[in-house]
């Protein structure tokens, strides 16, 4: 197997879970699985969590598509956008419709009563984000034409926050937190329309991610919908931990080559960095293609048997240099990126990006082991 491979701690993810379950008990929980499950890789995260989940989220049908394929029996919604040309997959594959817009929803009645099939259907409200959904002072008409569907199963509504991090009531916060109040009261706004017609809610209210299952316990009502927390990070660097986590990756290599470097020779693409005395530089056969960041160029660090060394020039897309200084490193001696101390946190710091982006990057290239795997 490739010596550069990404460890996934299976046990630790259900404890994240359970954990989360504990806090916001009796809420249901959403595990969110799109983007290759954050990165982890979804093909051993899936199988292992989804006898524990309420429900799967997933961003596009593809990724319902995908779960089922595998077998998966757990109810998943898909998130984000569709079009209409896209709903057959929803009737085939068993996956709950996000209706974004009186159109789509529309669409999918009229193909349900078409096919003489039933399809569970989620409305997506917009309380403020502005990106998919209707926004709460246009939501009547929608609310009106789900009263009207015959063929769907209108099971759910959801609004999604702007402020994934911003919810917590700290002073330097105070603006993010005011509009994630802002979007819990237009939801409001929406369900208080069903009291005023005399008609039910939809069983499966929900709005939280992790920042809001961390801080704002009003909007859990039926469901939340817990990401980033999954995985074992926190939203943000300043949030209440009301909850813990622990992250479940290590991603690992080797060294493949081990030499001293002299003064005056520039190392790697554009000799963006020089020893100022003879040193042992070493290469690790890992690069940007596996989604170790070339925004990391000369700010990341790496930890070899135990001690933590500084990333050199620019990272290239398979290989990138390490600077061990008098230290006796060699060829085959393990290498960790991220793990053993070194967190999510760091990597999106070195990069001057989040922790989203550094996980959900991990490429395919870089082969997934999943740790624990047998209950
Ligand atoms: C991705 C996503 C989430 C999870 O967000 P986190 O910040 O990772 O908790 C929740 N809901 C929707 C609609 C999403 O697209």
């Amino acid at each position: 197997m490739r010596p550069t491979y990404l460890e996934v701690n299976l046990p630790q993810l259900k404890q994240n879970l359970e954990n989360i379950r504990k806090h916001v008990s009796p809420a249901k929980v959403l595990v969110v699985l799109k983007a290759n499950a954050y990165g982890h890789g979804v093909d051993g995260v899936a199988p292992f969590i989804a006898p524990f989940a309420d429900y799967i989220g997933v961003a596009i049908v593809e990724e319902g598509i995908h779960l089922r394929k595998m077998g998966i029996a757990t109810p998943i919604l898909v998130m984000g956008g569709t079009l209409p040309g896209q709903l057959p997959d929803f009737f085939e594959y068993d996956l709950t419709l996000a209706a974004s817009s009186l159109d789509l929803l529309t669409a999918a009645e009229q193909l349900a009563e078409s096919a003489r099939k039933r399809l569970k259907v989620h409305l997506k409200i917009d309380t403020g984000m502005e990106r998919i959904g209707v926004r709460e002072y246009e939501a009547e008409p929608l609310l009106e034409k789900s009263w009207a569907c015959r063929h769907l199963d209108i099971e759910g509504i959801f609004t999604h926050f702007a402020n994934s991090e911003a919810t917590a009531p700290r002073a330097e916060r105070l603006s993010g937190f005011v509009e994630a109040k802002l979007q819990l009261k237009r939801f409001q706004e929406v369900l208080s329309m069903y009291e005023k017609r005399n008609q039910p809610q939809p069983a499966i209210r929900h709005m939280a991610n992790s920042g809001a299952t961390l801080s704002l316990r009003e909007s859990y009502f039926d469901m939340v919908r817990p990401g980033v927390l999954f995985y074992g990070v926190y939203p943000a660097r300043d949030i209440e931990k009301t909850i813990e986590v622990k992250t479940a990756l290590a991603w690992k290599s080797q060294v493949v080559y081990s030499k001293i470097t002299l003064p005056g020779r520039g190392v790697s693409y554009g000799s963006l960095w020089q020893a100022e005395a003879p040193t042992r530089t070493v290469t690790i056969p890992c690069g940007y293609a596996d989604g170790y960041l070339r925004r990391m160029s000369n700010q990341a660090r790496v930890i070899i048997n135990g001690k933590s060394y500084p990333q050199v020039g620019r990272v290239c897309m398979d290989q990138f240099m390490v600077n061990v200084g008098g230290d006796d490193v060699r060829v085959g001696d393990e290498v960790t990126m991220l793990g053993e101390g070194i967190a999510p946190e760091e990597l999106a710091d070195w990069a001057g990006t989040n922790e989203y982006e550094v996980m959900t990057n991990i490429s395919a290239r870089v082969p997934r082991i999943f740790v624990g795997a047998v209950q």
